[in-house]
């Protein structure tokens, strides 16, 4: 089982904002902003790029699961950034497909 997995399964703690029978909404464990929420499927995909059609519904809520993160955190009034790293170029580290939620702080663009 990969880290994500472990933690969706509660084999591991975490710090959960919320999580439905899908989806599981906690607080990343070395925040780069005030707000950083990573928002995980329960179902191991290994990335965005692993992501099939059958998937569709599932992305959706994902998306919508990182608003509601951005609205119970308080950073959707101020604004809030969505990442989804996905490969080597982008810096992801755990293959586990998960949306980062950044909010609280202004940010820079083009991202680093
Ligand atoms: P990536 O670099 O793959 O886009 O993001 C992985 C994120 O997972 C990083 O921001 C990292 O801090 C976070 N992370 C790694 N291991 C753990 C863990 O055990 N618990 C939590 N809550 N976050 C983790
Ligand atoms: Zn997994």
């Amino acid at each position: 089982m990969c880290l994500f997995c472990k933690i969706a399964a509660k084999q591991i703690p975490a710090k959960i904002l919320f999580e439905d029978d899908e989806l599981v909404a906690f607080h990343d464990v070395n925040p780069v902003a005030p707000t950083h929420v990573l928002v995980i499927p329960k179902a191991h995909v290994a990335s965005l790029g692993d992501a099939a059609p059958e998937h569709a519904a599932l992305l959706g809520k994902l998306m919508l699961a990182a608003t509601r993160a951005a609205e119970l955190t308080g950073v959707a009034q101020g604004g809030y950034r969505v990442v989804a790293n996905t490969g080597a170029n982008a810096g992801q580290s755990v293959f586990h497909l998960h949306l980062h939620v950044l909010g609280g702080r202004a940010m820079g663009w083009p991202p680093g």
